[in-house]
């Protein structure tokens, strides 16, 4: 048997998570077989643990959106046993047994190769919400935002999108503020590079069409009104990147800071990005995150903790990431 987390529905329809094991004939279909060291508990996994969104498809599934581990055996050209390699997204742990199991089944050409700059514990502190992160920086980046543009905002600043987003943005020169709905974690944020913190209340409820023009870009892992505002409060000629929905998934905005600013809003997909977006997200992200620097924001739990875990990062306990020990 695999060592696994297990999500099950019962006749009630409503889902529990429980600790067990997966048969190797029960792996889906793939020509790389990898032995999972650790995954890691991002917000969709959270919502897929508790129930709270209907992000599981089939039951009974192995959740868990991401990966890194060591390949075992490969038909593909690619990889090789003993290869180090990582994965986010592509419908594991919604459609198809994910990271949560000691061994997983994957197309070969869904792997990234893993930098030799992270060990896999590393690379899962980054995670899917890193991953994203830099997807944001890179689109923001290609929409020719610079340092020289203005200060950018961050939002949901403390949660695992927004702590890899100020690392980032600062160590590219940015002036990264953090917006965020927990003003104690001020010596946190600061120390991962926000220069200044923005109170959650001044951006969640219904602003102007067009507020002073206050940022040059941002990233935004929240939605609903903190994006309204944000984008009525950018610059001309300013971008934001949208990646999250931790505060809704409506978008109450309307259309002045597109068409009498020229702002740019770049909407941001983790899941389906194509393999040479993933490798050169990868590759800046050796290159540019400090990985003991990420360790202060990190904090691991084993398979029979995530459940607790992913209840208490819905309710806004969680400060930046969460890796899950798959021995643990
Ligand atoms: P976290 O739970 O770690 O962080 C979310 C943060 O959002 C919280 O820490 C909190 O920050 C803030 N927040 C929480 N609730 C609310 C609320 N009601 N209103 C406003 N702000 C709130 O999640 P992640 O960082 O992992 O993910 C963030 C979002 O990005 C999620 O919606 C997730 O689904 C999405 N995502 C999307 C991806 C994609 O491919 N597009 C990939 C990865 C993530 P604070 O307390 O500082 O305000």
């Amino acid at each position: 048997m695999i060592r696994a987390l297990i999500v099950d529905r019962g006749a009630d329809g409503g889902t529990a998570a429980r600790p067990g094991g997966i048969e190797e004939s029960d792996l889906p279909e793939g020509d790389v077989t990898v032995e999972v060291s650790h995954s890691t508990l991002n917000y969709k996994d959270a919502l897929a643990l508790t129930g709270k969104a209907p992000i599981i498809r089939s039951f009974p599934l192995v959740p868990g959106i991401d990966f890194a581990g060591t390949v075992r055996t490969s038909a593909h050209d690619g990889f090789k046993p003993g290869d180090a390699v990582v994965l986010n997204g592509w419908g594991l742990g919604e459609t198809r047994h994910g990271g949560y199991a000691a061994v997983a089944r994957v197309p070969g050409g869904w792997l990234v190769r893993l930098p030799e700059a992270f060990t896999p514990e590393q690379a899962m502190a980054i995670g899917t919400a890193g991953y994203t992160a830099m997807l944001c920086l890179l689109r923001l980046e290609e929409l020719g935002l610079t340092p020289a543009a203005g200060p950018v905002l961050v939002t949901g600043a403390t949660g695992g999108v927004g702590s890899v987003a100020l690392m980032l943005l600062a160590k590219r020169g940015f002036e990264p503020h953090a917006l965020t709905g927990r003003p104690q974690e001020e010596p946190y944020l600061r120390d991962l590079g926000a220069a200044g913190i923005v109170p959650r209340g001044e951006y969640d409820v219904p602003g102007k069409p067009l507020a002073k023009e206050r940022w040059a870009g941002g990233i935004d892992a929240v939605g609903s009104h903190v994006l309204a505002n944000l984008l009525a409060a950018t610059k001309r000629g300013g971008a934001v990147a949208a990646c999250g929905l931790a505060g809704g998934m409506n978008l109450p905005a309307n259309v002045a800071p597109f068409i009498l600013r020229g702002v740019t809003l770049a909407g941001i997909d983790s899941v389906y990005a194509p393999l040479e977006r993933r490798q050169e997200a990868w590759r800046r992200l050796a290159r540019d995150l400090d990985p003991t620097k990420l360790a202060a924001a990190t904090r691991t739990v084993g398979l029979s903790e995530v459940e607790g875990a992913a209840r208490d990062l819905l309710e806004g306990r969680v400060r930046g990431r969460v890796v899950v020990d798959i021995a643990g």
